[in-house]
């Protein structure tokens, strides 16, 4: 007997995660399993896609043993994932190689041979996306050139998410127009795939899965697939969609003017809009919605939450608690210190893979607490500088908060200081939006809604941060100072890469 009941999984950097909610977008249950990244050289990031789908097999058991008769309750199942990956399989779906994520760098040549026979802006105007050594189309590429065995035998090229939903259908693949855009693989405006590069570059379309909206289905589940998760078989399974997609329907955003931001290990700003935003500077870049109607606007700070951790393990704090307790003591502006948040290089609105942290003022007045705040601060100011980028399209006086670091109220009000807005905090607990947002696309698939912006409906407003006029003058002044401390040292930052590598 099946329900009406929601599986969502997503297949994260780190683990793989499942929850069930109900039509009413509540979370009935959720389990996790970490899986891990090799990096076996300078550069590379694989994972094993054989080990996505043994996580996500135990997740889904997970669920069935903690609540029994709950997955004969499913009645639709969506995939989410990590965007920006590349794996090869064959006609049976099995991979052929481990696949390259998001974090992997090594197709630098394919992405200087991109840039010269198509050109960095070209590319970005087509896929509204920045062409850099991460870009899918390089990974593509590099398979070709370094791996032509590989390349021949693959029947297709996968993100983590259609690899799953392959598994569970044991269909022809498919993938949606976020993965696909923010890949370079298609043209984001026409969604369709970009024949003529492709061409140029010497790559086969064939090779690239059926595109389709996330909201569409992409098959049922199989009987084989059915009996090692413990589903019933035939529920259908949708195409899904990248987890920087789903997020923003997490955050009941999606409708042209809404914005949201993503407060997790990296952090962004977004807002949507119905037409795709190519930001001549090339700061911003742009994720379709999972049914494609709208497009997210993004700004990213590649290492928020990071950010945290790091310092937290410098200064040996057990947890996020003891970092805010300690934070809170010092005086807003850290008393003249600042940190620039770039430990692994930064996204938005700079764009330069070799940047990295600074703290800036350090003086003998200066405790721990400053370091702790300054921390907070710095990626606080980072997100004001993307949220100003977005404001030369539009004004922006709210903003709706996720993610992990949304619990911290300290954090809250100098992220709403530094941004000038007030923050919403939403029903659904802020780490599991991608998830909701997941689940609501797959809702829409199986018919339960008629859209996204129907389904969204369940998503409520629970409280709001008003951004305190004192501290908003206070981080704002800082924000000017801040904002030179990139373009002072970019030069230095170019030395200290070329130091680092010797
Ligand atoms: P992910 O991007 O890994 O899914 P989450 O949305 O789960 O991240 O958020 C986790 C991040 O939020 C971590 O980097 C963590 O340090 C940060 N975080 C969580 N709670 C707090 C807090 N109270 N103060 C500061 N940072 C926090």
């Amino acid at each position: 007997m099946s329900g009406t009941l929601i599986l969502a999984s997503d297949i994260g950097t780190s683990s793989v995660k499942s929850a069930i909610f109900n039509l009413k977008g509540e979370l009935l249950a959720t389990a996790g399993v970490d899986h891990a990244t090799s990096q076996p050289r300078p550069g590379w990031a694989e994972q094993d896609a054989a080990g996505w789908w043994d996580g996500f097999c135990h997740t889904v058991r997970q669920l069935g043993q903690a609540s029994p008769g709950i997955l004969d309750q499913i009645g639709v199942i969506g995939i989410s994932g990590q965007m920006l990956g590349c794996l090869p399989v064959d006609k049976e779906n099995r991979p052929l190689h481990p696949a390259l994520i998001h974090a992997d760098t090594r197709a630098l040549e394919q992405t200087d041979k991109i840039r010269s026979l198509i050109g960095q802006e070209e590319m970005f105007f087509l896929t509204g996306n920045i062409l850099d050594a991460r870009s899918g189309l390089a990974k593509l590429l590099w398979f070709k050139e370094n791996v032509p065995d590989c390349y021949r035998k693959a029947a297709a090229f996968l993100q983590a998410k259609d690899f799953i939903v392959a598994c569970l259908t044991g269909q022809e693949p498919t993938t949606d127009y976020s993965d696909a855009a923010h890949a370079q693989w298609s043209n984001l405006a026409q969604k369709s795939y970009l024949g003529d590069v492709l061409l140029e570059l010497g790559l086969d379309q064939a090779k690239l899965p059926r595109l389709h909206k996330g909201t569409d289905v992409a098959g049922s589940l199989q009987a084989r697939a059915a009996r090692t998760l413990g589903l019933p078989a035939g529920i259908p399974v949708v195409v899904g969609a990248g987890d920087g997609s789903c997020a923003g329907t997490g955050a009941g955003a999606g409708q042209a003017g809404d914005v949201y931001a993503c407060l997790g290990t990296t952090a962004w700003v977004s807002y949507f809009s119905d037409k795709p935003i190519y930001d001549k500077q090339q700061r911003l870049f742009n994720v379709p919605a999972p049914d494609g109607r709208t497009s997210a606007v993004f700004g990213t700070v590649q290492s928020a939450g990071h950010s945290v951790r790091w310092a937290m393990r410098l200064f040996s704090d057990p947890d996020e608690r003891t970092f805010d307790q300690s934070a809170a003591l010092a005086r807003p502006g850290s008393n003249g210190l600042f940190f620039l948040p770039y430990l692994d290089g930064e996204r938005s609105p700079v764009f330069d893979e070799k940047a990295r942290g600074l703290f800036f003022g350090a003086g003998s007045g200066h405790e721990s607490s400053h370091f702790r705040r300054a921390v907070l601060e710095g990626v606080a100011l980072a997100l004001g500088q993307i949220v100003d980028v977005l404001r030369e399209e539009r004004p922006i006086q709210q903003i709706r908060l996720i993610g992990g670091g949304a619990r911290s109220a300290l954090w809250r009000q100098i992220i709403a200081a530094s941004t000038a807005s007030e923050l919403l905090l939403l029903s659904t607990p802020a780490t599991e939006a991608t998830a909701l947002g997941m689940a609501l696309a797959a809702a829409v698939g199986a018919g339960y809604y008629p859209d996204i912006a129907t389904a969204q409906k369940i998503i409520r407003v629970s409280s709001r941060e008003k951004n305190d006029p004192e501290l908003t003058a206070k981080m704002q002044q800082a924000g000017s100072l801040y904002r030179k401390l990139y373009p002072t040292n970019r030069q230095l930052f170019n030395q200290l890469a070329a130091l680092q590598e010797d």
